[in-house]
């Protein structure tokens, strides 16, 4: 006998319970003509019918069952409402559409309580607060912290190894990143420091190395021949072409620094090259005065830098500058990575064709890939290790979870006198745990984007908040587009794009 519409729109609100509760287990979108259903929880990615895509789709987007109902028995001539059902179970049958669990507010307790203990492996010491250069979009600028103080002293600088390596507890390794400000302002106290974190690692039975972020403009002969002695992971601030750059990488009397950084950065490669070392990186910077990736890139490979990163400067989620990429630089560079795409799946299937620069498809593909792998936990742990694997030390002798909030006193976690603030700290945690539940628990990409930078989301009160909607809807729109890839990947080479052993335990967090 043929169900009655009524009895039909029935069985689609039971399904729309079973595989739509209040937060998203799935998300299916088209791209590039595909049509595309991404499973949370298993980490699949399936192509389902066209009208058991619509019904998702409509399910996802809270369409009202009955005009659903209308419109699938109107556009999809030829399948009936049954059948698209019946597709859709089989689904959920399979195991797809599983909502994980939150963790109850004693768990919650708990994993900040172990995220107080967990050791720390890495450390930022920043051995000098004030900067040569005054870019236009600096953090640290704006916040007024070069004008707080000047270089660390040898005591508070001896003081700091100590607390790294005594926050290091069982692990091996020790990672200390020398930061600024200009680290190289205080070259000195790196010396000195260096030599004695490896006095102190044998007598801990720990190993040590370094890093280093600079603008490049103070390096000599000298700081070369000493950052290659000791290994130095190095990175080196250039935005690009002089006639962007300079608008921006400004000294202090508003003079371009792009050319002296650069010949500089290109002494120090050759140097790192003729060690047989990793060469240092070169990071640029994204703005409102220097919008074009595709220009930064293209300089990159003019100069032969081979480990390149371009970002773009985005303010804060509550507090935008003049600098930063607002609506149509977004909009045009959208429309770059498009370009690139092409040119990127073009390079893929013919050797002559050139990867596009500064568009690295193969790292977003596998941050896609392992999250898929991993499907969907409960992750809330920032992935940076902010506050968990790092501590930021100030020239004052402030500790803060990470060093972008040097200065901010509502991020103060301790002082090098009296150690880590636990409550502070176990305050800093909790606040990034329930912006999470707030906000990302109820978003489609969680399992992949786990959450945005935390200072990003950080307001002065002390307050992690919730992010734009703008930077969210730019994540989403990226992750939409990796997934695409990941899809067309995995049908080349027919591996399952999410193929992994075991779902994950409900309830598993990453510590
Ligand atoms: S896109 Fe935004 S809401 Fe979604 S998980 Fe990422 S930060 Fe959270
Ligand atoms: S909180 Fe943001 S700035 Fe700090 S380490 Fe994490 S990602 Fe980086």
């Amino acid at each position: 006998m043929q169900a009655t519409l009524e009895s039909l729109c029935l069985a689609l609100d039971e399904l729309r319970q079973r595989i739509a509760p209040e937060r998203p287990t799935f998300h299916a979108f088209e791209y590039r003509g595909r049509r595309i259903l991404y499973d949370l929880y298993s980490g699949s990615l399936l192509q389902p019918s066209p009208a058991a895509f619509e019904l998702l789709r409509g399910f996802e987007h809270a369409e009202l069952t009955e005009l659903l109902a209308d419109r699938l028995t109107r556009d999809f001539g030829g399948v009936t409402l049954e059948s698209v059902l019946a597709e859709v179970t089989m689904l959920a049958d399979l195991g797809l559409f599983v909502l994980e669990r939150l963790e109850t507010p004693e768990e919650r307790d708990d994993s900040i309580r172990r995220h107080i203990e967990l050791p720390t492996r890495s450390g930022q010491v920043l051995v000098q607060t004030s900067c040569n250069l005054k870019c236009t979009y600096c953090y640290e600028v704006a916040a007024k912290f070069h004008d707080t103080g000047k270089s660390m002293s040898l005591d508070a600088g001896l003081q700091s190894l100590e607390l790294l390596f005594q926050r290091l507890g069982k692990r091996k390794h020790l990672d200390i990143t020398f930061f600024g400000g200009e680290p190289l302002l205080n070259f000195a106290l790196v010396r000195q420091l260096v030599a004695r974190a490896y006095v102190r690692a044998e007598e801990l039975g720990k190993t040590v190395g370094f890093r280093m972020t600079t603008n490049g403009t103070l390096l000599d002969d000298e700081k070369i021949a000493f950052l290659v002695e000791h290994r130095f992971a190095v990175m080196v601030s250039i935005d690009g072409p002089p006639e962007f750059a300079d608008r921006q990488r400004i000294d202090h009397a508003g003079r371009g620094t792009t050319a002296k950084a650069v010949a500089n950065a290109r002494r120090l490669i050759a140097a790192q090259r003729a060690a047989g070392m990793r060469e240092a990186m070169i990071r640029a910077t994204l703005t409102q005065q220097n919008p074009s990736r595709e220009a930064v890139a293209g300089y990159f490979a003019e100069n032969d830098f081979q480990r390149t990163m371009i970002g773009s400067s985005d303010g804060r989620a509550h507090e935008k500058r003049w600098t930063d990429f607002g609506g149509s630089e977004t909009a045009s560079a959208n429309a770059d990575v498009e370009r690139a795409l092409d040119q990127y799946l073009e390079s893929r299937r013919d050797d002559t064709v050139r990867p596009p620069l500064g568009f690295d498809f193969s790292a977003g593909l596998k941050r896609v890939r392992d999250g898929l792998a991993s499907g969907l936990q409960v992750r809330r742990t920032p992935m940076c290790g902010t506050g968990r694997n790092t501590t930021a030390v100030t020239e004052h002798g402030d500790l803060y979870p990470c060093h972008r909030y040097a200065g901010e006193e509502s991020y103060r976690i301790g002082t090098l006198s009296t150690g880590i603030d636990r409550e502070r700290l176990g305050r800093y945690f909790a606040e990034i745990f329930d912006g999470y539940d707030r906000h990302c628990s109820a978003c489609w990409a969680r399992a992949i984007c786990g959450g945005q930078c935390p200072w990003y989301l950080s307001r002065p009160d002390g307050h992690v908040g919730t992010p734009d909607d703008a930077s969210c809807d730019e994540i989403r729109r990226g992750t939409e587009r990796l997934l695409w890839l990941a899809a067309i990947e995995a049908e080349s080479t027919s591996t399952p794009a999410g193929e992994r052993s075991a779902p994950p335990a409900h309830g598993d967090s990453k510590p």
